[in-house]
């Protein structure tokens, strides 16, 4: 149904674990060259080598997004390794918990550097190989914490995930004289390391508060994320999409209970 992407070279933030190991394993299987970025040597080794056993190709790199120096190595590899950069997954995150009255500076700046900066950093590194082929696909993993929604604790948080789509609509207008596009997903709950770190009561909570009744899968994600970098994709930009399982639709508690009882 959709046209191949095999052979197209990929970039993935935070792919050692998480959602951004499912993208780089959706995107691995597809046939795309898969440069897995991460903090953690080995978890990037791992992924690389299971997409290797499976057919795919991948390569592992170590670099930290919050950091000029090592978004630009990171580009600088995918260009040696794969001939230039097709597309780019700015998916790197961390979401601790604070709440206002006890969240420092430094865990206000450590999300922002992060979520945000990371983000900028990471597209900024890209652009000279993708402007120099005249195309490129960016998508950013955002939530639906800070664009749509609110959770005590997230204030930083939900303000670097809504500010990555500000950063997304003029970036698309920006670099849409180069066919460059960028777009968004917005996950709600997923089933990640990160996610298992708040919690068993935190994860109950969340699946009794979703309509289709699970959490999402990594997968659910990477699917998506694989739509924006589809040519069928090719004329969409600047647009972000909500995966959540219907997360964000209840109006109210008694909204999910009236869907239970099914009156
Ligand atoms: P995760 O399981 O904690 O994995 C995060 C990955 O990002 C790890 O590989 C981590 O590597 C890497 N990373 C963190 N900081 C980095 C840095 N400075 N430089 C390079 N890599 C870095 O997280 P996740 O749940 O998959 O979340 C991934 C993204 O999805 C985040 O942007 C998050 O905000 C977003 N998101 C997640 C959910 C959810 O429910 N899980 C919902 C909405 C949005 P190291 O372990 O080596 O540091």
């Amino acid at each position: 149904m959709f046209n191949s992407i095999k052979g197209r070279s990929v970039i993935i933030t935070g792919a050692g674990k998480g959602i951004g190991r499912g993208i780089a394993r959706r995107f691995g299987a597809v046939g795309c060259k898969v440069l897995l970025v991460a903090r953690t040597q080995g978890d990037a080794d791992s992924v690389a080598a299971e997409i290797g056993a499976a057919g795919g190709t991948a390569r592992a790199f170590v670099a930290d997004v919050r950091t000029a120096a090592g978004t630009q190595a990171m580009a600088q590899a995918a260009v040696d390794a794969f001939g230039g950069i097709d597309i780019l997954c700015a998916n790197a995150g961390i979401f601790p918990a604070a709440k206002l009255g006890a969240m420092t500076e430094s865990d206000f700046d450590a999300v922002i550097d992060t979520n945000l900066k990371g983000t900028f950093l990471s597209v900024s590194a890209c652009l000279p190989a993708m402007k120099a082929n005249k195309s490129g696909r960016i998508i950013l993993t955002s939530s639906i914490t800070g664009p749509v929604t609110g959770y005590p604790g997230w204030a930083h948080y939900g303000a670097s995930k809504a500010g990555q789509l500000g950063f997304m609509r003029t970036a698309a207008i920006e670099l849409a004289p180069f066919n460059i596009t960028v777009n968004a997903v917005l996950p709600g709950n997923i089933a990640t390391e990160g996610l298992a770190h708040l919690g068993a009561d935190y994860i109950r909570s969340m699946e009794a508060s979703v309509p289709l009744g699970r959490l999402g899968s990594v997968t659910d994600i990477a699917n998506a994320a694989l739509f924006f970098a589809s040519d069928e994709a090719a004329y969409i930009t600047g647009q972000s999409l909500i995966i959540d399982g219907g997360q964000v639709l209840p109006e109210s508690l008694a909204a999910l209970d009236a869907m239970r009882s099914g009156s």
